[in-house]
């Protein structure tokens, strides 16, 4: 996405033929009469309640510069412009900008008054203008090469360099998007690594592959049972970004099964289709790690990556077997549709033993028990460590990518405890069952001090937008970025 800045507001409005602004309740009034009331004639000027009405749903008026018919779109949604209400209209704005085909579209942002306002501007525009039509004939498609740059005139003291930020980032939450909605018959583990070694070499920052080989030098047998049913070989991504001032070590661990069949213990077929974004949080981990290289942040950031599919086959993982683990604690299988804490144990005690970090956190579309307490709204938070609960949710808060916690008493425990193995993998009890997958992990965390469980089930991939169903929303990079920079 190309940014194109101009001088002043008026060599803006010569420049565009559409001007989308994003906006607040308590600001209409301004707005009407600053802007609305110079580029749209009285006579089709809505009044300003007419514009309150016009709440959380883009709305299209015409209005002219010197002569010349600009469109203008306006969305509001909240009373105040906050970065999570920026993003949000002006990613709204975005897709409806691309059924306009503007040819030279301008991004109104002067009246943001910081730095992190322009930044979500910036990002909402460039995630809005993500192409979702992977696979479809160009012709057919929404997307017109020329919405690949936006005109702006910044406001005073935030420079190009704040905006360009924006960019980069919804620029990430693009490749991220595009990696969850690419269906399982285009995705393996392979490209996927391909992916991570592709963006390590283009933005300077490591990345390693695992192969099967090494896995099983390794003995990471939970990531491999889940992988027994697969024709595609399993690997472990992981990929380290690390500033010469950064303070401390963050590890993020993502879960990326290719795609749940549910294994022996198969799903329901109705919403199996959906089960090609079961790698959301795997590419929001590996995401995070090339945001952070594009933006140089002073981190140091790892992105530790199981990824299998969860397949049937002759030689499949059976409801009932016991594996081992890369802790060398044994695991019962009660399900084998419950994977996603198998590979993802392996995961967490690889990243405490091989890297020591002082920060973890892991990242996976977990279990439909979160969704059933908590819907699409929020996504689980699970840990121990109070400090570090509150600066996640904070920045949850803040990027409109929130969390709520959940709690971890060791109550749960008891309902994870197997008769014949060190752990089983599933409760078999009626309720908290995404407490009881949190409970799973950490009995492989070493009781790690600082990490924090993220169950993302229902934020990863959800209706936002960008077509009439369910599709990925780079749930996550915004929200470890925000997280990180505080
Ligand atoms: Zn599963």
């Amino acid at each position: 996405m190309q940014l194109i800045a101009k001088n002043t507001f008026e060599e803006l409005l010569e420049a565009i033929d559409m001007l989308c602004i994003p906006a607040s309740k308590e600001m209409l009034d301004n707005l009407h009469r600053d802007v609305l009331s110079k580029v749209i004639p009285a006579e089709t000027l809505p009044p300003v309640s007419e514009l309150i009405f016009a709440k959380s749903a883009p709305i299209l008026f015409f209005g002219q510069w010197k002569g010349r018919r600009i469109k203008i779109l306006l969305c509001s949604e909240n009373d105040k412009l906050t970065e999570a209400s920026v993003y949000s209209v002006t990613k709204k704005m975005s897709i409806r900008v691309r059924s306009e085909h503007p040819e030279k579209p301008g991004l109104m942002v002067h009246h943001l008054s910081s730095q992190e306002l322009v930044q979500a501007a910036f990002t909402g525009w460039t995630s809005g203008q993500y192409d979702l039509g992977i696979f479809k004939k160009p012709e057919d498609n929404n997307l017109k090469s020329n919405s690949t740059s936006v005109y702006t005139f910044l406001p005073k003291g935030i420079n190009q360099s704040t905006a360009e930020e924006g960019i980069t980032i919804g620029e990430v939450q693009q490749e991220v998007m595009d990696l969850v909605n690419t269906p399982a018959n285009h995705q393996s583990p392979e490209l996927l690594g391909d992916w991570a070694t592709q963006s390590a070499a283009t933005y300077k920052y490591k990345a390693t592959i695992l192969n099967k080989e090494k896995l099983n030098e390794l003995g990471m047998h939970a990531l491999l049972a889940v992988n027994r049913g697969s024709e595609d070989p399993a690997i472990m991504i992981v990929t380290h970004y690390s500033h010469p001032d950064a303070k401390k070590r963050i590890a993020l661990i993502g879960k990326g099964v290719i795609f749940d069949t549910g294994g022996v213990s198969i799903k329901d077929s109705k919403n199996m289709h959906y089960m090609k974004s079961d790698m959301a949080g795997a590419a929001a981990a590996l995401g995070t790690v090339e945001a952070c290289a594009r933006l140089g942040l002073k981190v140091d950031v790892m992105a530790i990556t199981p990824v299998t599919d969860n397949s049937i086959g002759t030689m499949s993982l059976k409801p009932g077997d016991v594996i081992s683990s890369y802790a060398g604690k044994s695991i019962e299988v009660i399900d084998t549709d419950a994977e996603g804490r198998l590979i993802l144990a392996d995961a967490l005690a690889y990243a405490v033993k091989e890297y020591q970090p002082d920060v973890m956190v892991d990242m996976a579309t977990l279990t439909g028990s979160i969704i059933a307490a908590i819907g699409p709204h929020a996504a689980g938070l699970f840990t121990k460590n109070d400090q570090l609960a509150e600066s996640l949710r904070q920045a949850g808060e803040s990027s409109g990518e929130r969390l709520w916690r959940m709690p971890m008493f060791d109550e749960y425990q008891e309902d994870m405890q197997s008769d014949i193995a060190d752990i089983k993998n599933l409760s078999e009890k009626p309720y908290a069952g995404s407490v009881t997958a949190a409970k799973f992990l950490e009995f492989f965390t070493s009781d790690h001090p600082s990490w924090a469980h993220l169950d993302i089930a229902g934020m990863g991939y959800q209706p936002n937008g960008f077509g009439k169903s369910y599709c990925a929303t780079a749930y996550g990079v915004r929200l470890l970025l925000k997280w990180m920079k505080s």
